[in-house]
């Protein structure tokens, strides 16, 4: 595919139209050109004849004092805007493949599925480089290509499973299917994918490989590129480097990647010549962008995919209730891969320790005491599993009850430790929800006491107790807290995965998807919270985390083991993470939500609101909700307060729109979407989020 309007074709084209009749010359031709603001409409420019723009092109235009850069659309014979009164496009730029028309439907769709106008669409789809009028970096000299893309050095022969999972997918490329790929931890989905793809790079094909967060697992990067040796792999993540990002697009765009891993973003590059999309860690929440357009990752693949017309496969261990919901209807086709892969290696054993019934010391159970002490004797690592980080969530005075609160929030501030920082004084408060830091007061503002407790305990405090019991151990901590470059914490994990450490403490960071051949015992502390959450979301989330936390454990021959320190040792939830039962947990969640009449079973869109008073917020939401009339089957909920009501000043407040009809609710959102930004008061903060999946 020629994507580059010059050379020949230019003149080429130059030439055709200077052929027409001669009166062609008077007609101008307008281009609608999509930019970077928030009004959600296309600007008309004149195109003169001298310039070849089409749809899909970059272009430079005027726009108030100074130029932009914008995306052509559409191209027609006239505005409605006077002609006299619009404004020549400046020039085109040329340096990037024109955008395919593909993928400019795709903009268009998220643009009106999640209601964003589509220049802010088509502008956060594009690396700020391609916004920008500075020029693109030269093209580089690929470091790999050694004229073999195709050779694929293969890694442990499949097992039966896999095989079948292999075979079964591949026998469908070139035409859009999509597959569950539901493998426990450890049974080997990423041999799974890399073996779809050969496949789809010998016959031309790119693939498209999604996953929730790259910089921190550099082993599946590597084992890509130990699979691929010379193939050229694009990898796009938000935290690149501008040129690294701009090249690694252009690879794609231009469809010289064989293979582009990335997250989320990677799923709005343009790929001429898409012919294979994954999606692992399908449930991750992070898949869904939480701010400007608020798309799902996986949604969009499975649409891009659609587009395609080639296989997608979402590959899980925990999959997210939509996505198993469509597997039960038939909509998605179900591949399981029940075993571990490695010979030998199990599911760990899931154990809950009733902390009503334990002697229990700075949070820990002696039975987790006592089970870490039992891999230390014999040189194996344990994992305490704590997701909050920070010393103490609550800083209190035990003689008024006074708690150090954040000034512009309704939330506590966090006690942190100064030791990451190489001071010496105690520590600071933190406010986890605005950033908002405070020096520790000296003494009860309220009441003068200078006996100032922390309450209840974070990854630091954890990691305290544990030095204090284990004074030999190497204890290496993971939290946001000390692993802010990711360089950093990608080599911190790649040491524990040689056998660094002998006790590890850390948060959901430490979750996710690493292969750590040494680890066999996990230590789960405070997971009850989760259970007390208002968010339906939430024992779904918790049963993902656990599940995959646990599967970092006895991923060799050794057995692993999981202790989960409750107090309600019976709760459901637990007990099928105990059984590995997946299905049955599924099952019961499915049911309920399908008798509170939750998704998967309708469709939501929240509309999110903030304002310096809560009254003005709530006010805003409920005349919203009377704005334009609601369609049968569509129901619009009472405004609720979140839950953390006040954040960094604003007051928070919601109300969820339902339906059972995706399109009778996509109708109505456009209504009144098109309605909401005249009716909403100056100081007032709103966004629609679509198929929403936070709430606080
Ligand atoms: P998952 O992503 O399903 O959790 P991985 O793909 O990370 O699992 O595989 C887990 C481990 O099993 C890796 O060390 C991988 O090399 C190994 N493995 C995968 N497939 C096989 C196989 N067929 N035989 C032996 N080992 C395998
Ligand atoms: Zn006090
Ligand atoms: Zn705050």
């Amino acid at each position: 595919m020629d994507n580059f309007p010059e050379g020949r074709k230019f003149i080429h084209s130059f030439a055709h139209k200077r052929g027409y009749a001669g009166n062609f010359l008077l007609q101008m031709r307008v281009l609608r050109v999509a930019l970077e603001v928030p009004v959600a409409k296309l600007f008309d420019y004149l195109c003169d004849d001298a310039m070849v723009a089409e749809v899909g092109d970059r272009v430079v235009v005027p726009f108030g004092a100074r130029e932009r850069v914008g995306v052509v659309v559409e191209v027609g014979a006239s505005s409605a805007v006077a002609n006299a009164r619009l404004k020549p496009a400046t020039r085109v730029l040329n340096d990037a493949p024109r955008l395919p028309a593909e993928w400019l439907d795709q903009m268009r769709f998220l643009s009106s599925y999640y209601q964003r106008p589509l220049g802010e669409t088509v502008a956060g789809a594009l690396p700020p480089r391609l916004r920008s009028l500075k020029p693109l970096p030269k093209k580089r000299k690929p470091a790999q290509e050694n004229g073999a893309p195709e050779r694929f050095v293969p890694g442990p022969t499949p097992n039966a499973a896999q095989a079948q999972a292999i075979e079964r997918i591949v026998a469908t490329l070139g035409t859009f299917r999509p597959f569950l790929l539901h493998g426990i931890t450890g049974s080997g989905k990423t041999e799974v994918y890399l073996r779809l793809i050969p496949g789809v790079i010998a016959g031309g094909q790119q693939a498209l490989v999604l996953v929730p967060e790259i910089g921190l697992t550099p082993q599946l990067e590597a084992r890509f590129r130990q699979a691929f040796p010379g193939a050229r792999i694009a990898v796009l993540h938000s935290a690149l480097e501008d040129t690294a990002r701009t090249h690694a697009w252009l690879d794609a765009a231009r469809g010289e990647a064989r293979i582009v891993l990335g997250t989320r973003l990677a799923v709005l590059t343009p790929m001429p010549r898409l012919g294979l999309v994954v999606v692992d860690e399908e449930h991750d929440p992070s898949f869904k962008q939480q701010e400007g357009l608020r798309y799902s990752g996986r949604d969009a693949a499975i649409q891009r995919a659609k587009r395609a017309g080639c296989p997608v496969v979402l590959g899980t261990a925990t999959p997210s209730l939509e996505t198993w919901q469509n597997a039960r209807a038939g909509r998605y086709e179900l591949i399981p891969l029940p075993e571990r892969a490695v010979p030998g290696a199990r599911l760990p054993t899931v154990r809950t320790v009733d902390l009503r019934a334990e002697a229990v010391e700075q949070g820990l159970a002696k039975t987790a005491i006592e089970a870490v002490r039992a891999r230390l004797s014999r040189g194996e690592q344990s994992l305490v599993f704590i997701n909050r980080r920070g010393y103490a969530p609550v800083l209190s005075c035990e003689a008024c009850g006074w708690a150090a609160g954040c000034r512009r929030c309704s939330a506590r501030l966090v006690l942190h430790t100064a030791a990451e920082r190489g001071r010496e004084s105690w520590g600071r408060l933190r406010c986890h929800h605005c950033g908002a830091e405070e020096a520790i007061p000296r003494t009860c503002p309220t009441c003068g006491n200078v006996d100032l407790k922390p309450l209840g305990r974070g990854t630091q405090r954890v990691e305290e107790t544990l030095a204090g019991v284990f004074p030999d151990a190497r204890i290496l901590r993971i939290d946001r807290d000390n692993s802010r470059k990711r360089g950093e914490l990608a080599r911190t994990l790649e040491g524990i995965g040689r056998g660094e450490g002998d006790i590890l403490v850390g948060t959901q960071l430490l979750a996710k998807g690493h292969d750590f051949p040494n680890l066999t015992l996990v230590c789960v502390l405070n997971a009850d919270s989760a259970l007390l959450s208002t968010d339906y979301r939430s024992a779904e989330r918790l049963f993902a985390t656990l599940a995959q936390v646990g599967g970092r454990s006895g991923r060799r021959e050794q057995a692993g083991e999981v202790l989960i320190q409750t107090r309600f040792p019976g709760h459901p939830m637990y007990q099928s993470l105990q059984r590995h039962d997946y299905a049955g947990f599924a099952a019961s969640e499915l049911a309920e939500r399908e008798s509170a009449g939750f998704p998967p079973f309708v469709f939501e869109a929240a509309l999110r609101a903030e304002a310096t008073e809560l009254a003005v917020t709530i006010a805003f939401l409920k005349a919203a909700a009377r704005l334009v009339p609601v369609p049968e089957g569509v129901r619009i909920y009472d405004p609720v307060a979140h839950v953390i009501t006040r954040r960094a000043g604003y007051e928070r407040a919601q109300l969820v729109v339902q339906s059972s009809s995706r399109v009778t609710l996509q109708a109505f959102l456009a209504d009144w979407n098109a309605a909401l930004p005249a009716s909403a008061p100056s100081g007032v903060r709103w966004h629609l989020d679509v198929d929403p999946i936070e709430f606080d």
